[in-house]
């Protein structure tokens, strides 16, 4: 390119010239491509991610910064991400506000019974008489095993016996 400079004035400097336009046109190009990919990030209809390319585009180099001011303010995983956190704290609301499947009354997690309907919850454990989760093979508190739910019934009853004995007493 030195070589041809230094041949003719005239002929280095088109080619000066045509260097300078094919870098114009690149970074046309690129500023366009910037634009698709920041729209295709940020926008979920494909028309409208066609829209934003073109007026990347056109005008040249001014349509990016056109776009720049009309943009989505925020990504489209983001926008995901902070739907995704909503549902998990909606969840957890849910789930501290239990209820009672019988009728329906509030009861905290820590209830082996219904206070108002008086329906057992759960079971409680033998060695520390923590309230055990259905799906707890072991006590978590005291690391005793869990019975099965068989035993939990006839103890109900023994209990319940224990409870009214002036009832079975009367029968
Ligand atoms: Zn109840
Ligand atoms: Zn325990």
């Amino acid at each position: 390119m030195f070589a041809l400079l230094a041949i003719s004035g005239s002929q280095g400097w088109s080619l000066t010239k045509n260097t300078a336009l094919v870098v114009l046109v690149l970074l046309w190009l690129a500023t366009a491509y910037w634009t698709f990919k920041d729209a295709r990030r940020r926008i979920a209809d494909p028309w409208l991610i066609g829209v934003a390319t073109l007026v990347g585009l056109v005008p040249p180099f001014l349509g990016p910064v056109i776009y720049m001011f009309f943009r989505p303010p925020e990504y489209l995983q983001d926008a995901r991400e902070r739907e995704l956190e909503i549902k998990a704290m909606e969840e957890r609301i849910a789930q501290l506000d239990q209820r009672c499947p019988v009728c329906r009354a509030r009861v905290e997690p820590t209830y082996l019974v219904c206070p108002v309907c008086t329906t057992r919850l759960k079971q409680a454990c033998v060695s520390c008489g923590q309230p055990l989760e259905s799906l707890w093979q072991v006590c978590p508190h005291c690391a005793t095993p869990v019975t099965p739910a068989l035993p939990l019934l006839e103890d109900l009853t023994t209990r319940e016996r224990e409870r009214a004995p002036r009832t079975k007493a009367g029968d």
